[in-house]
């Protein structure tokens, strides 16, 4: 399989898009899961999850959790 954005030898998929991405391509991060236990209380669970994305998609998830990439809001 090939990355799609250069048609290097890929290394692992986008879990969004499903593309095959190389090592310059992709960005490797950790999800933190949690669980629910008695009392509806939130815990995070340990070892952080890996999550591979592409490059395309880290920076589509970066605009949304940016403030300075949020749409702004619309006047009128
Ligand atoms: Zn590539
Ligand atoms: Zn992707």
């Amino acid at each position: 399989m090939s990355c799609l954005d250069c048609g290097a030898p890929a290394v692992a998929t986008c879990t969004h898009c499903g593309a095959a991405a190389c090592h310059d391509h992709l960005v490797a991060t950790t999800e933190h899961l949690t669980i629910t236990v008695p009392l509806n209380r939130q815990v995070t669970v340990e070892p952080a999850a890996r999550r591979i994305r592409c490059h395309i998609c880290q920076k589509a998830y970066d605009a949304t959790n940016d403030p300075r990439g949020a749409t702004q809001a619309r006047s009128g």
